[in-house]
């Protein structure tokens, strides 16, 4: 084997794979034994077909592709390969006879990323081999870059819209959301429901069997609403242990409904923390549009959070649907649009 200057030092450019095409047998056998002794791993086509074949099958690292062949020249091959988004990008040498500026003109529009002319001088292959292999492995340091820069957006975006504890939507994801839901509620005229739901005496939890414990009657309290709620449905933490869920297409009745459902699975449900367990109540305050009080986000929420906190003066456990008679029992207008529980300076507030 001549001496060729080495290159410095070894690098990821020494190392790869290369297929080789060529029709000639004797042709890839010289190239073969070359490459392999400067420590690539080689595989070989004797025809346009066969290359594209093997590179769909396992794309190589770099390709050496000669250009004067039958059937599928080697330009051909050049601009399939270049052509196929779903291929990674694979750096392609083209061997061209050395008076041929048409074939390499020919070769570099049709794709082909850098040339050799034949009779080969071996010393300029491997300069080029690794000048090509460099490219492409900073191609693909900078894919990864993307992805991984594609996965920590992801991953702020889940954040940013997820109470850390429970996994729901946080406050402000919810706010988004009802605005988006609403209006399209009020675009095909359909029924939009919201249900606000706080435990009752929680903070005894925390006070008789510490904070941790809490967090997993949150946590508990969270999965239940989950399960009762379907698909289309959002549920969130509005804040500490209220939550809310979002009922696209029901009425004020079919949410009293579901919000009813809850009620009973939290008053049998017993939670389980490390060292424990206990029974909790929740009590629920339902609002929903269409209805004459209720003309935007803001008023369906105020609405919601009035009737709730009639659940909670009429003695907790329970479900109390906006304008129905118990909540109008229990309830006076202020005078202004906005109708204000008894005794309250406007709902969550004052609890
Ligand atoms: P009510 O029946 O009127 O709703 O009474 P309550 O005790 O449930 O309501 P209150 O608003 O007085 O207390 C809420 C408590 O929830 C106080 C607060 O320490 C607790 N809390 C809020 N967020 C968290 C949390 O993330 N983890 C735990 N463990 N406790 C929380
Ligand atoms: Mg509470
Ligand atoms: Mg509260």
């Amino acid at each position: 084997m001549p001496a060729e200057t080495a290159p410095a030092k070894a690098t990821t450019a020494d190392t790869g794979k290369i297929l080789v095409v060529d029709d000639h047998e004797d042709n890839i056998e010289v190239l073969r034994v070359r490459l392999e002794h400067w420590g690539y791993e080689t595989t070989s086509a004797r025809s346009g077909n066969e290359a594209l074949e093997m590179v769909r099958r396992e794309p190589p690292d770099l390709i050496l592709l000669d250009v004067m062949m039958p059937e599928v020249s080697g330009i051909d091959v050049a601009r399939e390969i270049k052509g196929d988004k779903s291929l990674p990008f694979i750096p392609i040498i083209m061997q061209t006879a050395l008076d041929s500026t048409e074939n390499k003109v020919e070769g570099l529009e049709a794709g082909a990323d850098d040339y050799i002319t034949k009779p080969i001088d071996f010393a300029e292959l491997r300069a080029r081999v690794r000048s090509m292999l460099r490219i492409k492995r900073l191609q693909e340091t900078l894919e990864e870059r993307e992805r991984e820069l594609l996965e920590f957006n992801e991953r702020l975006r889940y954040m940013s819209q997820t109470d850390a504890l429970t996994g729901l939507d946080n406050r402000r994801h919810l706010n988004d959301r009802i605005e988006e839901m609403f209006a399209h509620a009020q675009r095909l005229k359909e029924p939009f429901a919201v249900v606000m739901c706080d435990l009752d005496k929680f903070k005894s939890v925390n006070d008789t069997h510490g904070h941790q414990a809490g967090d997993e009657v949150l946590k508990q309290f969270a999965a239940i609403l989950k399960d009762e709620a379907r698909e289309i449905d959002r549920v969130g933490r509005y804040g500490g242990e209220e939550f809310m869920v979002l009922l696209p297409g029901a009425t004020l009745k079919t949410a009293g409904r579901f919000a009813d459902r809850v009620r009973k699975r939290i008053e049998g449900h017993t939670f389980t923390f490390p060292g424990g367990t206990l029974q909790r109540t929740a009590s629920f305050g339902v609002s929903g549009w269409p209805h004459e009080l209720v003309e935007d986000c803001d008023s369906l929420v105020r609405t919601a959070d009035d009737a709730l906190y009639v659940a909670k003066e009429t003695g907790r456990n329970r479900v109390i649907e906006f304008d129905s008679d118990e909540f109008n029992a229990h309830h006076v207008h202020d005078g202004s649009d906005a109708p204000v529980a008894t005794g309250s300076n406007g709902g969550a507030a004052a609890r």
